[in-house]
């Protein structure tokens, strides 16, 4: 029997793993694919305390590294599903069955589709969720990003050191990422920004070829050849395991505070996952922390 058993890999679950091991915590983190969480995908992090600037794979692996330091253990393993049983919390995976007192449900959000015709059709085929994994397909070659958040102008910025051409396909008039990224994107020479457009239709035969993009201010329709597209257009919450577990806000987050308690006793959601306003790797880790002191009182408690 574990005292934790903490689902998810990203920076949320590697503090609580860190806090768990130097409370002297019995923690297991289970991660189906890979530590780090959404920030492996990201090329740069210049905002998290202590870094002025370093990439996010080596961000995600210091935190595993530190986790491990303090004893907690990470699987590879996939949880299918989760039973209550009194106050024994029994976490099912392809391979094993685990028991807990606590549970802190740490599997963060995933990228949002566009939700237009042959979205999935085309995913693979130039329509891509992550400018990391895939810019290096699209050296000397013709891209657009769709979005205007941190996310899009973080992947602009990317792919306009591989691409020949970047077009930012927003769809209001003005961008929601950071000021700083904002007036680098800006100086960039490779990068067009295509405001008040939304893409209508995605097309090609094999692969995408281009974009059917509409002005939602004139009406005005537009063919852009490309030969990607990059949809940075926000996240959902991975919250299909725990759906009829916890309560959910109306869009699919988990409802807990800054305490990270759910409705139900002995399990905390931290992260991305969880109802917050601000949604970073700072406050990410944050809840990881805290959801450990929460964990102790539960377990003193029971
Ligand atoms: P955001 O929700 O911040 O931005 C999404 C963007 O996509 C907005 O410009 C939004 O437009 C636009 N959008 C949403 N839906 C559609 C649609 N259907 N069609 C076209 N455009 C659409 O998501 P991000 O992933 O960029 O960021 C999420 C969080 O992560 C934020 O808090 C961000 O600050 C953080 N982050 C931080 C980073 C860092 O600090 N290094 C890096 C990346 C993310 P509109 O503005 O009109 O709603």
């Amino acid at each position: 029997m574990k005292d934790i058993i903490i689902i998810g890999g990203g920076p949320a679950a590697l503090t609580a793993a860190l806090y768990a091991g130097r409370a002297g915590l019995d923690a297991l983190m289970l991660e189906k694919q890979y530590e780090g969480g959404q920030i492996v995908t990201t090329n740069e992090v210049e905002n998290y305390p202590g870094f002025r600037s370093i990439t996010g794979p080596e961000l995600a692996n210091t935190m595993y590294e530190h986790a491990k330091d303090f004893g907690s253990i990470m699987k590879y393993e996939e949880v299918i599903d989760i039973k209550i049983e009194g106050d024994i919390k029994k976490v099912i995976t392809g391979v094993n069955t685990y028991e807990s007192k606590v549970i802190i449900l740490s599997m963060g959000a995933k990228p949002k589709k566009m939700g237009i015709d042959r979205e999935d059709e085309l995913t693979g085929k130039g329509v891509s969720y992550c400018a990391i994994c895939d810019g290096g397909f699209y050296r000397k070659k013709v891209v657009a990003v769709i979005g205007g958040g941190d996310t899009a102008v973080e992947d602009a910025l990317h792919l306009s050191r591989l691409a020949e051409k970047v077009y930012v396909i927003v769809r209001k008039d003005s961008l929601r990422a950071n000021k700083s990224a904002q007036k680098k994107l800006f100086e960039t020479n490779n990068v067009e920004i295509i405001w008040n457009s939304v893409v209508a239709k995605l097309n090609g035969e094999e692969r995408l070829s281009s974009l059917e993009i509409t002005n939602n201010k004139d009406g005005q329709v537009a063919n852009l050849e490309v030969n990607g597209v990059f949809v940075a257009i926000g996240s959902e919450p991975s919250t299909e395991l725990v759906k009829d577990l916890v309560a959910l806000d109306k869009t699919g987050y988990i409802i807990a505070d800054e305490s990270c308690k759910t409705n139900v006793d002995g399990i905390f959601a931290i992260g991305d996952i969880r109802t917050k306003e601000v949604r970073q790797v700072l406050t990410a880790a944050a809840d990881g922390a805290v959801s450990i002191y929460g964990a102790e009182k539960y377990l003193i408690n029971h």
